[in-house]
């Protein structure tokens, strides 16, 4: 098959959908790989790297989407992109259809196929293509809030691990899931005094199980939440309710129950945010202040390490693509229901029941 990857045209998007490594195993696996020039630049592959595993540089987005039967990226295509696609042609890219009409109709005139990374299963119903960059926002939620927390920045003025003699700074992570974990077990190996909160008790038992000792573990009630807030330097919110914005945890009356200075690091901004007080900001412009609260709200949080996310983004993905690759799409989606969860658009048709009632258009 004819694999195409073109360069990432979202504003401040510096991942790619394939590294040297993922098209080194297509081109093994005897498929055609065409990289539009400097497609993986932002991302730390030249492409003399590409080159070197036997990939295809192509000079324009045009000529990569015209040569190849499937295109892998990251991003859901642009308005220009969708343009370019066609009937027969495989996209296989995050598409997030649900809040937005407006591609979701350009991919249904496109005529092409589309699969979603978002909404590819795995065989214990978790979502294994999201999951890559959850544990990347979780990573990276302590370090952005440690960085607030400090004085210039608007902070508090405390160290995450403190020092001999004093205490160090106490995180609350709110949402014991992907990015809450790794959260915490950064926060922790940071020498911070860590806390997680969840409202699923099997997950509070999990996570004691694995790294009692490391951080605590608390019942996500309003009482505890508000107790453990107070007292907190940092709270990180990382909660999900699957296919709902996420709920308000901390209105903006209770911010001045606050320590003055603590920081809000809201991960679930993607969903609405888990604070009154959260709006979406940019790696550029990444916070402010409400109250005397800091807040840390950016959207896209994995893009601020484009290298490291691509990698693991590329890894996830790499068995979907060859399989896809392989079979064709309709061999590979009926050997694996967890890749058919990902079929969202087919040939002018939505497939995909979620986003259909999302949008009121039939599936
Ligand atoms: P997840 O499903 O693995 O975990 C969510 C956890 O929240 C679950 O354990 C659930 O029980 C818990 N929860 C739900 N409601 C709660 C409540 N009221 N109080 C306490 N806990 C509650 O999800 P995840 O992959 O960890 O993602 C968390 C959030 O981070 C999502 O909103 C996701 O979209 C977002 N996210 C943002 C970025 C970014 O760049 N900003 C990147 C990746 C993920």
């Amino acid at each position: 098959m004819k694999i195409g990857c073109p360069k990432e045209i979202k504003p401040q998007e510096f991942r790619v959908g394939m590294t040297p490594a993922t098209a080194q195993e297509a081109v093994r696996a005897g498929h055609e790989v065409y990289i539009e020039t400097n497609a993986g630049l932002g991302a730390g592959f030249p492409d003399e790297d590409y080159v070197a595993v036997g990939a295809k540089i192509l000079p324009t987005a045009e000529e990569v989407f015209a040569t190849a039967e499937m295109i892998v990226k990251v991003k859901e295509p642009q308005a220009v992109e969708r343009k370019m696609l066609r009937k027969g042609q495989v996209l296989f890219t995050y598409l997030h259809l649900a809040p937005d009409p407006e591609q979701t109709r350009g991919l249904l005139e496109s005529g092409a196929t589309c699969i979603a990374y978002e909404t590819v299963t795995d065989d214990r119903g978790g979502l294994p293509l999201l999951a890559p960059m959850s544990e990347v926002a979780g990573k990276l939620a302590p370090q952005v809030g440690a960085w607030t927390l400090q004085k210039a920045n608007g902070g508090r003025g405390v160290l995450m691990g403190g020092v001999p003699g004093v205490g160090p700074a106490r995180v609350l992570v709110i949402g014991g899931g992907v990015v809450g974990t790794h959260a915490a077990r950064v926060a922790a190996g940071m020498g911070a005094d860590v806390t997680v909160m969840d409202r699923s008790i099997p997950r509070l038992r999990y996570l004691d199980d694995v790294f009692g000792g490391l951080f605590k573990t608390s019942y996500a009630s309003g009482v505890n939440l508000i107790d453990l807030a107070r007292e907190a330097d940092m709270i990180i919110g990382a909660v999900l309710i699957p296919g709902a914005a996420a709920p308000k945890l901390l209105s903006r009356d209770q911010l001045k129950l606050l320590k003055p200075g603590a920081v809000l690091v809201d991960v679930a901004i993607d969903q609405g945010g888990c604070f009154e007080t959260s709006r979406p900001t940019t790696h550029q412009d990444p916070i402010y202040e409400v109250d005397g609260i800091m807040h840390y709200c950016v959207a896209n949080m994995p893009g601020a390490v484009a290298r490291t996310s691509t990698i693991a983004l590329t890894n996830a993905t790499m068995p979907f693509m060859l399989a896809l690759a392989n079979k064709g799409w309709r061999q590979a989606c009926a050997d694996d229901p967890n890749l058919l969860n990902g079929l969202n658009v087919h040939e002018g048709k939505l497939t995909y029941k979620a986003v259909g009632e999302a949008l009121g258009i039939p599936t």
